[in-house]
């Protein structure tokens, strides 16, 4: 079976962990990477002959237009990660609807596809019940699909909006294929990707990814660029849990990536979902 690969494109500086100390009118300032370590995915993909979903934000696909073209030339799937990085539920309807109209025309402008349709991840897996209109703004920009409800934080089976361990067709008639989770004592337990990729051992997301298929569906993973880049400057500001967190096994991540593609085969969500995205 063939598992969906899906990575999260933004600085290090936007990552969460830095949310609170870097300022976003920082970021023009701040030394960037990810130019170096997506091309560093890129080349890893293409050893292995595996494709993905980029999902870009509009912020960086306006800076660097030439890497998205780049991802796209490669045979990999575009999709949008907002434009400034705000969480969802730290914005309002009007604020979201802007950002996510900002991304779309970015990731336009560069690919040269005025009509382009995308599919979303949202930062932070922000989409939650607090945000029931973010669905309806997804829909009405012609988002393509989303993946970004994580049924995590519910005890038992099924999160938020009804939403599943798997692929859904939500009630707005948008698709959601939700990153991969695994039930664990009552709760879903987010263990394919980002930071429990890292954190935990290799064979945890392993196993998980073998319980996923055992239940007849593709598992889907996701990752950043940054997760991959060692080199990766300090920011001795933030606070120390969040910044251990965001640097642990940086060093490790490239290795254990190699290893599960060289073990299994992995594709764009618009390819290990083409059977439900021709539903409509
Ligand atoms: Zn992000």
């Amino acid at each position: 079976m063939r598992n969906a690969l899906t990575i999260d494109v933004e600085e290090y500086f936007q990552a969460h962990a830095y949310a609170k100390i870097i300022d976003r009118a920082e970021w023009e300032r701040m030394p960037g990477r990810v130019v170096a370590n997506v091309r560093r995915l890129l080349a890893l993909f293409a050893e292995h002959g595996t494709r993905a979903t980029f999902f870009v934000l509009g912020w960086v696909a306006d800076r660097h237009p030439e890497l998205v073209r780049e991802i796209a030339r490669a045979g990999h799937e575009v999709g949008s990660h907002g434009y400034a990085h705000q969480l969802v539920d730290q914005q309002g309807p009007e604020e979201f609807a802007a950002d996510l109209a900002r991304s779309l025309t970015a990731i336009r402008r560069a690919l040269d596809e005025p009509a382009g349709s995308f599919g979303y991840r949202a930062p932070g897996f922000s989409l939650t019940p607090r945000t029931p209109w973010a669905l309806d703004i997804l829909r009405a920009q012609g988002i393509r699909y989303d993946s970004s409800l994580q049924p995590v934080v519910t005890r038992g089976g099924n999160g938020a909006y009804g939403a599943s361990r798997f692929a859904t067709r939500l009630d707005v008639g948008l698709w959601e294929f939700p990153v991969s989770t695994v039930p664990l004592a009552g709760w879903n337990c987010p263990v394919a990707g980002g930071a429990y990729f890292r954190l935990l051992p290799l064979w945890v997301t392993r196993r998980a990814i073998e319980r996923i298929n055992a239940e007849g569906r593709p598992a889907v993973v996701y990752l950043h660029p940054w997760e991959l880049d060692p080199e990766e400057p300090d920011v001795p500001d933030a606070p120390l849990f969040a910044r251990a967190r965001h640097r642990l096994n940086l060093s490790k991540t490239e290795a254990r990536l190699r290893t599960l593609l060289g073990e299994r085969a992995f594709g764009p969500l618009c390819e290990v979902f083409a059977a439900e995205l021709g539903q409509g």
